[in-house]
């Protein structure tokens, strides 16, 4: 009996069992469809289905050092192909998919599979669509079709009905920090984690981008202002958003979340099993639940106002005298 080997690949268990469940049956399907939002993983997947597949370890696949493991690590193997979008759309134009699809009848070179990894196909128009539709309805014996997407809606009907659609989900915390593994960046990682849910991919890019650890570090100050008795204080902290929509936004979110936060703490609510940060857990302490909850107000009118493009400047401003009147000052 053949086994799927997932290490490196975090959480996911229920599909991580569909999956197994189908390798053990020696009857992989001639389609899958991994459905997900981007940033779940479905690209790594698909790279280790497909070297599962050409693997010929005949164990636990993929075994990592076989020849057919190698040439899929190295992106060497020659029954495994990758359909690329092109243009703005990032669509598989029509023309791949016609010469794809005469190659899908022609017999694997070394492997007993030929897999044909289909990124991000939603994007492909139902022209391409329907060229490919042969390789469904009679499906090429030894080709296995990887197929991803963000919504399997997007497909043909055909598409979908005939491939076995495996959805992608988010991960907990705990295995988002398994994954990025820094114990360095654990605040922003757990900013992020409030913000894009276990979508490691969004976390791990909002890690890269210091414009997002910025907004972090700023948030954080304007907290720490509203709890200092000197108003210029939270004047200095939020001068960095001077004149600057995107960053107010974010931080205004953040801020939102840390008065949220707070106020569950102190209503003694359990959040949403994210471990609060420390400002929090000081916002708690020292600010009774109306102010806590009359700032997370305020932080959604703010936004509000700064959609609607109200002056920035007058913006940041309000945003300093009305926060800290609402903190108690
Ligand atoms: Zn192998």
């Amino acid at each position: 009996m053949v086994l799927m080997n997932f290490s490196g690949f975090a959480g996911n268990q229920a599909l991580k069992n569909r999956i197994s469940e189908l390798f053990s049956s020696n009857r992989f399907p001639h389609a899958v469809i991994l459905e997900g939002e981007k940033g779940l993983g479905k690209k790594r997947l698909a790279y280790l289905l497909a070297q599962a597949l050409v693997c010929t370890s005949g164990e636990e696949v993929p075994c990592g050092h076989c020849g057919g493991c190698v040439r899929a690590k190295t992106g060497n193997h020659p029954d495994i192909y990758t359909a690329e979008g092109s243009g703005k759309t990032g669509a598989i134009p029509v023309a791949a998919i016609r010469q794809l699809k005469e190659d899908a009848y022609i017999l694997p070179s070394e492997a007993e599979r030929k897999v044909y990894i289909l990124p991000d196909a939603d994007r492909t128009l139902p022209a391409a669509q329907n060229a490919f539709l042969k390789c469904f309805e009679e499906p090429p014996p030894a080709a296995v079709f990887i197929i991803t997407c963000a919504t399997s809606r997007a497909l043909l009907d055909t598409i979908r009905s005939r491939g076995v659609i495996l959805p992608l989900s988010e991960l907990t915390l705990d295995e988002i920090r398994q994954v990025i593994d820094n114990p360095e960046r654990d605040t922003g990682i757990v900013e992020a984690f409030r913000i894009f849910g276990g979508n490691a991919g969004k976390i791990a890019e909002s890690l890269e981008d210091t414009e997002f650890a910025g907004c972090i570090s700023i948030s954080e100050n304007i907290l720490k202002a509203l709890l200092s008795p000197k108003e210029l204080d939270i004047v200095l902290a939020s001068a960095p958003l001077e004149g600057k929509r995107e960053k107010l936004n974010t931080v205004l979110e953040l801020l939102a979340m840390s008065f949220r936060d707070a106020l569950a703490l102190s209503l003694g609510v359990k959040g949403e099993a994210v471990t609060p940060s420390p400002i929090a857990l000081e916002l708690a302490k020292k600010l009774p639940p109306s102010q806590l909850s009359a700032l997370y107000e305020q932080c959604a009118a703010l936004r509000e106002g700064n959609n609607r493009f109200v002056n920035a400047a007058l913006l940041n401003s309000y945003m300093c005298s009305s926060l800290r009147e609402r903190s108690g000052h």
